[in-house]
């Protein structure tokens, strides 16, 4: 069997050991009984206490009050529910999101306004700032930490002050950034705050949305009353368990980062040699340690993802292709990359289990694919 290679942690990290054996024990329930959340007698109890302790491990990694912390099902479902909130509570209010962020910010409203992106990826705050001053009102902006395909880092800190000073609140997708870089929420101007737990290391369909004191109290889900009226549904005790447990680790490992940062750059390098007609994206921009997104023109997405495929390494094109149609990145596009860039980007993602021997392999294996490629 050949030595099959993992390189898109961007869509999901593999478990860690850490959160695998915290889900196994609190699915370790006595015999014949089991653990809700919500119920008073002790398995129920026993249950609350699971789900509060990773409610604290969760919320220090975020530096947040564990009060303001409400579990769901992850990003897609806090996006939602964010976005939907301020639709229905200010309908005569617009609402404005970055041109480069997730579907499950795009899709969840035909009304967004979309604030342009530079050609590294980086939010025009100039643009902000004109339209905020202008009508009609914005009750919200959204813009992401950091982006799943080329993984620039926003400067958050200014886009969330600069929505603040003109009476609008901020929304943050941070299921990219979260555990790889450092997030501070009680000294930031961040209102809302969403993530999934798959993407650090933890298990997937668990996530949470963080809600400052900010007066708003976004709901989707109603009816049971769990997570204080926020969160309607039976906790997923489980899930929640192992989510704590990897942002546990992800924050003892923080230091990780620079160990993955000189990975990529090495990887970098090396493609640049083999392939110098490569073009890295959102390179010269503050990016996520372990993600490159580059471009090799005249080659598509799809031959290249295939052929790597075929040789044991996973990777992405870094967009949607859940239709099994694989479409040009509109992150790409809303930087302004021609159509053959669109068309012909691979994504890199690696993450705490990646080693220098992955990506050698990875190289090994490009070197003979690009020769094959540009015989052609
Ligand atoms: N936002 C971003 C930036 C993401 O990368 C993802 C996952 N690809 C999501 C939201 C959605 O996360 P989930 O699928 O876990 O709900």
């Amino acid at each position: 069997m050949k030595n099959r290679i993992y390189l898109d942690y961007n869509a999901s990290t593999p478990l860690r050991p850490e959160s695998r054996a915290a889900i196994l024990s609190a699915l370790d329930v006595p015999e014949r009984s089991a653990h809700n959340a919500s119920s008073v007698h002790s398995f129920g109890r026993a249950g609350r206490k699971i789900v509060e302790d990773a409610r604290a491990q969760i919320a220090a990694l975020v530096n947040a009050p564990s009060a303001q912390i409400v579990f769901n099902s992850g990003a897609t479902e806090s996006n939602n529910t964010i976005i939907r909130h301020f639709e229905t509570q200010f309908p005569e209010e617009a609402i404005l999101v970055s041109a480069i962020e997730h579907p499950s910010i795009l899709e969840s409203s035909s009304r967004l306004e979309k604030i342009p992106v530079d050609s590294r990826g980086q939010v025009d705050a100039g643009w902000l700032e004109t339209r905020l001053g202008k009508t009609p009102k914005v009750s919200l902006v959204s813009v992401m930490m950091a982006n799943n395909e080329t993984g620039a880092i926003q400067d958050v800190p200014e886009i969330a002050k600069i929505a603040h000073r003109h009476g609008a609140l901020f929304h943050c997708d941070a299921a990219q950034a979260l555990g790889r870089i450092s997030i501070d929420l009680t000294n930031s101007s961040i209102d809302f705050l969403s993530f999934s737990s798959h993407k650090i290391g933890g298990p997937q369909g668990v996530g949470a949305l963080v809600t400052t004191l900010c007066g708003q109290t976004p709901v989707l889900l109603r009816g049971g009353g769990q997570e204080k009226g926020a969160r309607a549904g039976t906790e997923n005790v489980a899930g929640i368990a192992g989510f704590g447990a990897a942002a546990k680790a992800a924050m003892e490992n923080m230091d990780a980062s620079a160990r993955l940062a000189a990975l990529r750059d090495h990887m970098e390098a090396r493609l640049l040699e083999i392939s110098p007609e490569l073009v890295i994206h959102a390179k010269d921009a503050p990016r996520l340690p372990g993600t490159s997104f580059f471009s090799l023109p005249g080659v598509k997405s799809e031959t290249m993802m295939m052929a790597l495929d075929l040789e044991g390494i996973a990777l992405s094109n870094g967009s949607a292709c859940s239709s099994g149609r694989v479409k040009a990145s509109h992150v790409l596009r809303a930087m302004g990359a021609d159509e053959s860039a669109a068309t012909s980007a691979l994504r890199i993602s690696g993450g705490w289990a990646t080693t220098q021997s992955d990506i050698d392999g990875f190289l090994d294996i490009w070197e003979t694919l690009y020769k094959r490629w540009k015989k052609k």
